[in-house]
């Protein structure tokens, strides 16, 4: 669609500086307004941060009706609301934690035409009652958010989301807009499919976060070096660390306090009023770090995190760019840090291999995983291969990520991976990797002479590097998926592996190199 000329605009520019104090639309938002304003259907793919919300709330406050916005977010819709009302906006919500009055209310509100915008979750959405009703007041749009729920591709499918489906049949003249942040390709086909969008415009914003650095390194002494992190860089900012399990969560909030940095624990397992509290803490508080679970951050919008870190490796891209994404909404400099080993890889490798997913999805899964292994080991600009993740065509170097700022060294390892891939099978391709270190560095340890694999002729081949290097060429080896990571933490040489075996494939490797250097000054510190 064309850019909207001034005229067309002069309505939602007026109501945009009225409500919300701003000047301008950003990017493609006054496209998608002047499209949904008008009538039309919308696809909206923006980053999170990107400024989602105005391209549904603006065009539902200029067309006659209520505004019906579809959230999974339950949690975040009273302070969406909330928020709203402090602006004069007539919002409101409807979701389980409602009393009856409360329902009752709203509903009378709606048939009386005293709402601009009502935020539903699906289910209450898709109740007959609630059709019905919506059947004989006005509706100015369906916005349906977090749109990749649709999709069991997404990494947030939402059964409840494809009831969706009946609101091109029993509204067909009311504009539907899907908005998400992360869609591949099949994720985008479902919710098109889903929403019938298949004729609309699709609006596409660019996913790089200029003002975030991205730096990954290897995983040492994970907790001393997010410290020694956050003191270098961070001290007294607000951060969010990312960590896989309830138990290291809690640790390592345990232990940042204990050296004097402000933190607080999040996770499911927590009571409500603790979630509550540690929330509301982050979001008032100045310098607060957030040690958490990936349950937190779905649609907490504070401009001014500084970092994100993670100590385990996030499921997949989509889940990397997101969390990372919370870092830095206001435009200003900050950090993406993460650090990762070689357990770390067999860990999730085998957690795949061994999840009872029906295989389809396990490949598609496994395929995601590869993605974002392959981004930890690049030796290339971070930026440019978490881009073409996404489908963008960036052209590196971005001068603001960790290879970029420091160029790794990279060299021929073809040699070195043949002998640790001969050593996984010579020893019958079920041993882990302190195993397979040892008899490459030729050390006859208890467990290596009684395997008699001090005999093979691998058996000390690996004397000219050391133990760190050994064990980083057996991690890139798995990441790359030359080995397959089994049953206790075993490493199989794959089908894959027999062509570097064989000398047709050659492979370069990152030298190993340990974090944290702090990837080059931070602008305006
Ligand atoms: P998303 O839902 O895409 O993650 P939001 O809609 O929450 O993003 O917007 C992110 C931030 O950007 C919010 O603080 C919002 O107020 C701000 N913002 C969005 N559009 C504009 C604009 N046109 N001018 C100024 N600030 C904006
Ligand atoms: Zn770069």
């Amino acid at each position: 669609p064309a850019t909207p000329d001034a005229a067309t605009l002069a309505p939602a520019l007026d109501l945009l500086k009225r409500v919300w104090g701003y000047d301008a639309f950003r990017g493609v938002q006054a496209q998608i307004v002047s499209t949904v304003a008008g009538g039309g259907n919308a696809m909206v793919l923006m980053p999170t941060g990107g400024g989602k919300s105005l391209c549904y709330q603006v065009p539902s406050l200029l067309r006659p009706g209520v505004g019906i916005i579809v959230s999974p977010l339950i949690a975040l819709m009273k302070d969406q609301v909330d928020t709203l009302r402090g602006l004069g906006v007539r919002a409101a919500y409807l979701n389980s934690t409602l009393s009856l009055d409360g329902v009752r209310e709203v509903e009378a509100a709606l048939l009386s035409g005293e709402l601009d915008l009502l935020y539903a979750a699906p289910e209450r959405l898709l109740l007959p009652r609630m059709l019905d009703l919506l059947e004989r007041a006005p509706v100015a749009l369906f916005a349906v958010d977090e749109a990749h729920c649709v999709s069991q591709w997404g990494h947030d499918f939402r059964p409840e989301y494809q009831g969706l489906s009946v609101l091109p049949d029993r509204f067909p003249d009311v504009p539907r807009m899907a908005l998400t942040a992360t869609a591949d390709d099949r994720t985008r086909a479902d919710i098109l499919r889903v929403l019938d969008l298949g004729a609309a415009p699709q609006f596409v914003s660019s996913f790089d976060r200029p003002n975030i650095q991205y730096r990954v390194g290897q995983k040492d002494s994970p907790k001393t070096q997010l410290l020694e992190f956050i003191r270098a860089e961070h001290a007294g900012d607000a951060g969010i660390v990312y960590c896989l399990s309830r138990k290291s969560v809690e640790e390592t909030a345990k232990w940042l306090q204990a050296q004097g940095v402000d933190a607080v624990a999040y996770h499911a397992g927590l009571p409500p009023r603790e979630r509550t509290h540690a929330q509301d803490r982050f979001l008032n508080e100045e310098g607060l770090v957030v040690v958490a679970t990936v349950a937190f951050g779905m649609g907490i919008d504070k401009p001014n995190v500084r970092f994100v870190a993670h100590l385990d490796l996030p499921k997949s891209m989509e889940g990397y760019y997101q969390e990372t994404g919370r870092a830095g909404r206001d435009g200003l400099p900050s950090t993406a840090w993460m650090v990762y080993g070689l357990s770390d890889v067999v860990n999730v490798r085998r957690m795949l291999a061994s999840s009872d997913a029906p295989e389809e999805v396990k490949r598609v899964e496994a395929g995601k995983l590869d993605a974002l292994l392959t981004y930890c080991e690049t030796a290339a600009c971070r930026r440019e291969v978490l881009l073409a993740y996404f489908g963008e065509a960036y052209q590196g170097p971005c001068g603001n990520c960790d290879t970029c700022l420091n160029p790794p060294q990279v060299r021929d390892m073809t040699r070195e991976a043949q002998m640790a891939l001969s050593a996984a099978i010579r020893t019958g391709n079920r041993f882990g990797a302190a195993h397979l270190t040892d008899v490459l560095l030729g050390r006859a340890t208890e467990k290596v002479v009684s395997m008699n694999h001090h005999t093979l002729p691998t058996f000390g081949v690996g004397t000219a590097h050391d133990e760190k290097t050994w064990r980083g060429v057996l991690r890139q080896l798995v990441s790359l998926g030359f080995l397959a990571a089994g049953e206790h933490h075993g490493l199989s040489a794959t089908g894959k592996a027999r062509t570097l075996l064989k000398g047709e494939t050659t492979l370069t490797l990152r030298a190993d190199t340990l974090m944290p250097h702090a990837a080059g000054r931070r602008a305006g510190k």
